[in-house]
């Protein structure tokens, strides 16, 4: 990043709002990374390129931004965020959010706090469920932006993608990461974040009351996934997990086309396929991390 922008981010933080009108202009500022750029240099400036789980509360302590859980707060909204006239901002959260969904919550406002270019949107914006799984593809701009702002903050690039490089596809993985003495995230956080940054060919699943609801893959994986309320295949494990007859965590080996478009021909496929799964029973869900070790481009490009 030219200093020039690096210079007017550093001005505009940690106070937010105060120089943002040098950010609005920063042509470099306009591209999809812009999230992950600002929270990045926020870490820079406050040294803590080399910690792990920062301290979000002394963050939100210097930004005069008071966080109030509320069992008021509108049915489908996680959180909300309230921009006050004299600086600083109140952040109503939806009551009942574990440790981990709360940071990732918190995180989310708070780029939506810093980001010069959400000023615009006004002084309330209301944030669902669905807003914080927002992805780089999708036509909410904002939502993503603030997405990859949170994932920054709370598992910057350069750190979380050194921890999982030598670590198998697996929940037992995930657990770790999001381990308060880790990245202190969700276990959804911490898989979504090493399906991002692994060079593996995997892909994170999550199907509610036996149906998928959504699939985020890997830049390696090749392969399509039906997304929108597919039922489960019988022998995944995700499926067994809600039959109560398998184990959260370790890889198991699973016929690929439980998982993939099967091909018309019935021909078999030319790789195998691991499942690692963990169930959240109070909300109905399973996650699977799905993963395709060793491909043979050659042999599967004839
Ligand atoms: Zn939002």
């Amino acid at each position: 990043m030219p200093p020039i922008y690096a210079r007017s981010i550093r001005q505009s933080l940690p106070n937010g709002s105060k120089n943002s009108r040098s950010l609005l202009l920063s042509p470099g500022l306009q591209g999809r990374s812009r999230g992950r750029e600002i929270a990045h240099l926020f870490r820079q400036q406050r040294g803590l390129l080399e910690t792990r789980a920062c301290e979000l509360d002394a963050i939100l302590d210097d930004a005069e931004i008071e966080v109030t859980a509320s069992k008021y707060a509108e049915p489908g909204y996680a959180a909300v965020l309230v921009r006050l006239k004299g600086g600083g901002a109140g952040i109503l959260l939806a009551a009942q959010q574990s440790e981990g969904r709360r940071r990732f919550s918190l995180a989310h406002e708070l780029g939506h706090f810093w980001i010069p270019t959400h000023q615009r949107v006004g002084p309330t914006l209301k944030c669902a469920d669905a807003d914080l799984r927002a992805r780089s593809t999708d036509s909410r701009v904002i939502e993503w932006e603030a997405n990859d702002f949170a994932a920054e903050l709370l598992m910057p690039t350069k750190l979380f993608a050194a921890d999982i490089r030598h670590r198998p596809v697996t929940f037992s993985s995930v657990e770790k990461l999001a381990s308060a003495d880790m990245y202190n995230v969700s276990r959804t956080a911490a898989a979504w974040r090493f399906v991002q940054l692994t060079r593996e060919p995997c892909a994170l699943v999550m199907t509610v009351d036996g149906l998928v609801s959504w699939v985020a893959r890997s830049p390696a994986f090749r392969y399509r996934i039906v997304e929108r309320q597919q039922p489960l295949g019988k022998g995944t494990v995700a499926a067994a997990l809600n039959r109560g007859e398998a184990t959260s965590g370790a890889a198991e080996k699973v016929a690929p086309y439980e998982w993939l478009d099967a091909p018309t021909d019935e021909s078999q496929p030319p790789f195998e396929l691991f499942e690692s799964a963990c169930l959240i029973p109070s909300l109905h869900q399973v996650l699977s991390l799905v993963w395709t070790p060793e491909q043979d481009f050659e042999h599967d490009e004839e």
